[in-house]
């Protein structure tokens, strides 16, 4: 076996693990349980000519070596492209975020929501959970309003069961000037932290991914069931077993705890803990190109079906035919606090119904393309149990000699960038306890 190290997955994680690998003169056997590669950042395409990534996938990383280090990987071959990104509310669209772009909202609406910001106290209230954290920076009519509705659509439970660790620079928190500014002016500056985007000319965003596997061998259909730390061998799905020194996991953390032996019943209390969302992406082809400007949406009515939506044919013109449009609506679910409520084909219907509500889409619409995609885990969930989990878990994997990886295996709200490093890392780390 190559160098005797193993890696699990051939996401944008283990991609990291192989970029360190091949800096530093290593290979590795890489083992993917799907038939595709590029775990999330898989590309679906569909005839006649649509491309649909698993959710919405630009690079909007400002890493300047990643940057360089994606651009390498298509040959120089993206666009970069500003960022379009709007809010669908009652009827109306306002830019996004909502909060500095007020104007053209029902003005008693727009009243209360300066009023209470203006009246907030410079101290800082306590904050115990994300609804405290929403109150103290929006008031509380933005927040019963645009947050605490999506959060409950987007992370399939309510704000005040939600930590404030995931935050970031994703919710911006504006000034009284700035809320004033957006709810008078058509033109505020954009403070939105993603401005511009890039994205591989052709091919979708997987297009990032095969230059960094070039050399090393990829098995695809490798579902590895078993992972004996102590004989240091992992078992695939039809028997197979294979030994390694070192191995570097970007298994999902709940679906990598079963695969391991004698784990002590505390670190299964923890896993059984865990809060994750899935996702049913309805993916639509339409056969007219004016259905939006934007690249995404974010959709707040409690009574329509998804949370978000994207259009990748503004993404990139090579995702969908000449003078169509696609677009791609999410819709969330979770084990832990709100399980799907039908098959996954059933929401195409309600998805086609609720685009038409909107106004994206006409009766009228030809919809050559009307596909469903499910991914089993979309976004960690920030829950209370979240941290004292986690860390028990990572200790434990620590203890028995698993390296772990990217979004799922460090369990952290990473993107593609930050899952890319966190695969050099722990491959730095492995290679570091082969030399120890
Ligand atoms: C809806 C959505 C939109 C996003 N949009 C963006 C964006 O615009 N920009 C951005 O930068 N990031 C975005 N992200 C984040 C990005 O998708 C992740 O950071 C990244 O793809 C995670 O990669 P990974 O390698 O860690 O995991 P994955 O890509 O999930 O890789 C894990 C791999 O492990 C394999 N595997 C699992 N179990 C086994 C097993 N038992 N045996 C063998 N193989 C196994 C899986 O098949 C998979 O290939 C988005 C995420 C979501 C959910």
């Amino acid at each position: 076996m190559a160098d005797g190290i193993v890696v699990i997955g051939s996401g944008i994680s283990a991609a990291g693990a192989c970029y360190h690998f091949r800096n530093n003169g290593k290979t590795a056997r890489v083992y993917d349980k799907n038939s595709f590669p590029w775990g999330h950042t898989a590309t679906h395409a569909y005839e006649p000519g649509f491309l649909f990534d698993e959710g919405p996938h630009v690079s909007f990383t400002d890493d300047q070596r990643i940057q360089e280090i994606f651009a390498e990987s298509v040959g120089g071959e993206y666009d970069s492209t500003p960022y379009v990104l709007n809010n669908y509310w009652k009827g109306f669209w306002p830019v996004h975020p909502v909060q500095n772009h007020l104007k053209g909202l029902p003005p008693e609406l727009v009243t209360k929501i300066i009023s209470e910001i203006a009246r907030q106290e410079d101290d800082e209230p306590e904050i115990n959970n994300y609804a405290d954290w929403l109150v103290a920076s929006y008031g509380e009519t933005f927040s019963k309003t645009f947050p605490m509705v999506y959060t409950e659509k987007y992370h399939t439970t309510q704000a005040e069961n939600l930590t404030t660790d995931w935050i970031g620079p994703r919710m911006h928190r504006p000034n009284l000037e700035e809320v004033i500014l957006g709810a008078i002016s058509d033109n505020p500056p954009n403070i939105h932290y993603i401005k511009e985007f890039r994205y591989p000319k052709k091919g979708g965003f997987q297009a990032y991914l095969p230059a960094f596997f070039e050399g090393f061998n990829l098995s695809l259909n490798s579902e590895i069931v078993n992972i004996d730390t102590s004989r240091r061998v992992v078992t695939f799905r039809d028997g197979r077993e294979e030994s390694y020194k070192a191995l570097i996991s970007s298994i999902p953390v709940p679906s990598l705890i079963p695969l391991l032996n004698d784990v002590p019943a505390e670190v299964i209390e923890a896993t059984a803990k865990l809060a994750w969302s899935g996702c049913v992406l309805v993916n639509i082809g339409v056969n007219r190109a004016d259905v939006t400007n934007a690249h995404i949406s974010y959709v707040y009515d409690e009574d329509i079906v998804f949370s978000r939506l994207s259009f990748p044919h503004n993404i990139s013109k090579s995702c969908a035919p000449a003078g169509c449009s696609s677009i791609q609506a999410e819709i969330y679910f979770s084990e832990k606090y709100r399980p799907l409520e039908c098959a996954p084909e059933d929401y195409i219907d309600v998805t086609i119904k609720d685009l038409i509500r909107c106004g994206l889409l006409k009766e009228s619409d030809d919809i050559p393309v009307r596909e469903v995609v499910v991914c089993p885990y979309a976004n960690v969930i920030f829950d209370h149990d979240w941290a004292p989990s986690i860390q028990l878990i990572h200790k434990y994997l620590d203890d028995v000699g698993i390296h772990y990886c990217g979004r799922y295996g460090d369990w952290d709200y990473l993107w593609t960038d930050q899952s890319f490093t966190s695969g050099e890392n722990a491959a730095a780390t492995l290679l570091d306890s082969l030399n120890s």
